[in-house]
């Protein structure tokens, strides 16, 4: 008869002591981030009008998690939010010279995840669209990007935004 074990807490131990030293011994192959410090200049328009405070997000918007480089060294950039209730406060236009940005907008509807159940504008190139079905928006380097207004929120929108940029750099600077 076999009967299915957990590890006892010495085994478990062994395992943490092999991870550890294997860890010591090579390069680190993965390091788990869960940061949600911005480092200093990001997105300090998220401060306007209380200069003394650093960047904080309006109630309706949670931030979830951010990394580049200055977090994780050899990241690159990648932050999320939840929008959880409509925000007029607008992401800046700007642009990135050198690298592409990935925009992405998810739905938490659990019975139709195309649906973003929202209506977000987003100006690209000088063009307003309204999103309003789950997806990303690859925004090509050098092409103004910016003018995010949350004008309906149904259900909370995951938004995520990634580029291959080491440090988040925008201009100007957002
Ligand atoms: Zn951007």
């Amino acid at each position: 008869m076999s009967v299915t074990q957990s590890p006892g807490a010495s085994e478990l131990a062994e395992y943490r002591q092999e991870f550890l030293m294997s860890d010591q011994q090579v390069k680190s192959k993965a390091t788990f981030c869960t940061n949600i410090q911005l480092p200093p200049g990001v997105h300090e328009f998220e401060a306007e009008g209380n200069k003394s405070k650093p960047a904080e997000m309006p109630p309706s918007m949670k931030r979830l998690i951010y990394m580049d480089d200055r977090v994780v060294p050899g990241s690159f950039y990648v932050e999320a939010v939840w929008v959880t209730a409509p925000e007029p406060t607008v992401h800046p236009v700007h642009r990135h010279d050198d690298h592409d940005e990935i925009l992405g907008f998810v739905s938490s509807n659990t019975d139709d995840p195309t649906d973003l159940n929202a209506e977000i504008d987003l100006v690209v190139d000088g063009v307003k669209t309204t999103i309003t079905k789950t997806c990303f928006v690859h925004i090509p380097a050098g092409v103004e990007h910016g003018g995010l207004c949350f004008r309906k929120i149904d259900k909370p929108v995951f938004q995520i935004a990634m580029s291959r940029q080491s440090r988040f750099e925008s201009i100007p600077p957002t």
